[in-house]
């Protein structure tokens, strides 16, 4: 398993729509494994999308189980996944290992439900709500080439520099 190198805001490739993914194999389950080991690389990560490490598919991982006592599944691996669902809006920080030095707040819905393939093939849909669900439309947005200073209403008011 290998820490794949991770794009970084303003590379243009981070703006690319992801393909839907079709073949379920034992390369579907390397890149899987070595997807998992980046996003852990990478300090209070939650989540990660296959676009972030230059692999323009629809796949993304979401882990939220080390924040305590919020409702959660575990760790999520998505392939193909949609957002089938969504309900309330909430405004809340987010971070992102493609933008290293800023974190930005941003309203996403409350809970929403996703549809997602997992790596052999098999749909599922998961009820996610709260911090989870935030992470879910994080990482979903990165398959449409959209990161979260895309929906940071206000810069002036919404987006702060990391102390590094
Ligand atoms: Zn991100």
């Amino acid at each position: 398993m290998a820490v794949l190198e991770v794009l970084q805001y303003p590379d243009p490739r981070l703006k690319q729509v992801s393909a839907l993914v079709t073949a379920f194999d034992a390369e579907l389950q390397f890149f899987l494994a070595d997807l998992e080991v980046t996003m852990r690389a990478g300090p209070g990560s939650v989540g990660i999308a296959a676009p972030q490490v230059n692999r323009f598919l629809r796949i993304a991982i979401v882990d939220v189980s080390s924040k305590p006592n919020i409702p959660q599944h575990g760790c999520l691996r998505l392939i193909n996944p949609e957002i089938v669902q969504r309900t309330g809006e909430v405004k809340g920080r987010e971070g992102c290992m493609s933008v290293p030095d800023y974190t930005g707040s941003v309203i996403r819905a409350q809970t929403v439900r996703v549809r997602a393939q997992d790596v052999s093939g098999q749909w599922h849909e998961y009820d996610c709500q709260g911090y989870e669900a935030r992470a879910l439309q994080h990482e979903i947005d990165h398959l449409d080439g959209l990161l979260f200073l895309d929906r940071v209403v206000s810069p002036r008011h919404d987006l702060f520099r990391r102390n590094r």
